[in-house]
């Protein structure tokens, strides 16, 4: 059997990665700015992380979500603390796209209504119509009777309360800092109107914080610069540092239903393991403060090189426009210098290090760009 071949591929098989480095099949070394769009966040094979996962595996890997898994609870209870979000509860699953499918469900479940307000350019998944073909109506949401979505420019807030006050809106869901579209963020004045329209009207509110999330730059959550709290906000990517998983935390608003949500390896016993490891050391580490300090360094730095014509974006989560003529450098600085930065639209080049990240690698990161560049 082949496989579906649907991902452009660099010839480049990385076999053994720590920390900040990753080494390919020959040997080669190589500095990640990327984690693998943002999923590596305590470093790649941190031996906390390891240890737990490894000593997890030998007592028990999964079971099932029908028998209790005190393991769940404890990492809710870390989440909680570490994000500021003690009283809201946990709903674990695998996937972003997933995380939010079930956000997009809660609100449409409690709200009863069919239109979903998005933003232009946003990305939240690639899940599609898994609920439209199910038929039960306690699991179907009503997401999938005739509902419709209208997409408006981001920080357009009379377009949004234009939309809300139709009264027909079931959930506004927004990503906490646009990652694939290039690294575009909501202002925080934008997000603080919204979320004042959002509850004002009743219409839930619901964060995808799946890459701008988990510390990524330099608060737990990329909307909690703007002092506000969406009903839900979704996790994954550095929520397990490698691991599948994925969360919807839900305001104590929401009232939960038994056979409401569900899913079958959502919140396993080596998921937990693995996604408490990484709270336990975003926390021993003090990874948020270093992920602000890091962000700043960068864009301090990276403001001095010429050949660079704009960089958007919060902490460890930077976009960099460069000028025309260089629009090779990002490929250059995989095969030459053997750095991973990420791609995004417009030939954006994204910074999603681990946030571990020291400056003694972002030195090595920005000599090379401004050798490139020069
Ligand atoms: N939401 C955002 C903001 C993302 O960046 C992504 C993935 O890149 C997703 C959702 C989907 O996550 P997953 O690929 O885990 O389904």
């Amino acid at each position: 059997m082949q496989l579906f071949d649907v991902y452009s591929l660099w010839n480049i098989e990385p076999v053994e990665a720590k920390g900040c480095r990753v080494w390919d099949k020959e040997g080669t070394e190589y500095l990640d700015l990327y984690g693998g769009h943002a999923v590596i966040s305590i470093g790649h094979s941190h031996p906390k992380y390891v240890d737990s996962i490894c000593k997890q595996a030998t007592k028990i890997g999964f079971y099932s979500n029908s028998v209790l898994n005190s393991l769940q609870q404890e990492l809710a209870t870390k989440l909680g603390q570490l994000s500021d979000y003690p009283d809201y509860s946990l709903f674990l699953c695998n996937t972003g796209a997933e995380a939010n499918e079930n956000a997009l469900k809660l609100a449409s479940f409690k709200t009863g209504k069919k239109r979903i307000i998005a933003f232009k350019e946003a990305f939240h998944g690639r899940s599609s119509g898994t609920v439209a073909v199910t038929d039960n109506p306690n699991i179907q949401a009503p997401f999938n009777k005739g509902h419709k979505v209208v997409f408006i420019n981001l920080n357009d807030i009379k377009s949004v309360e234009k939309e809300i006050l139709k009264g027909d809106v079931a959930a506004v869901i927004i990503e906490g800092i646009q990652g694939v579209a290039g690294i575009y963020q909501p202002t925080d004045s934008f997000l603080k109107a919204l979320d004042s329209i959002c509850k004002t009207n009743d219409v839930p509110l619901i964060l995808d914080e799946i890459q701008s999330g988990y510390g990524r730059t330099g608060k737990f959550f990329a909307h909690q610069y703007a002092d506000i709290k969406p009903d839900i906000i979704t996790t994954a990517k550095g929520m397990g540092n490698g691991f599948p998983i994925g969360g919807v935390l839900i305001s104590p608003e929401f009232e939960a239903k038994k056979g409401m949500l569900g899913t079958t390896f959502g919140g396993n016993h080596l998921a937990c393991a693995a996604a408490i490891a990484v709270l336990d050391v975003i926390e021993e580490e003090s990874l948020l403060s270093n992920a602000f300090k890091m962000g700043e360094y960068l864009q301090q730095e990276l403001n001095k090189i010429p050949a660079v014509k704009v960089i958007r974006g919060r902490g460890l989560m930077l976009g960099i426009e460069l000028k025309a003529e260089f629009a090779d450098v990002r490929n250059q600085l995989l095969f030459e210098n053997h750095i991973f930065t990420g791609g995004a639209k417009n030939g954006v080049m994204r910074l999603l290090p681990p946030l571990s990240i020291s400056k003694g690698d972002i030195d090595i990161f920005l000599s090379e760009l401004k050798n490139k560049t020069a």
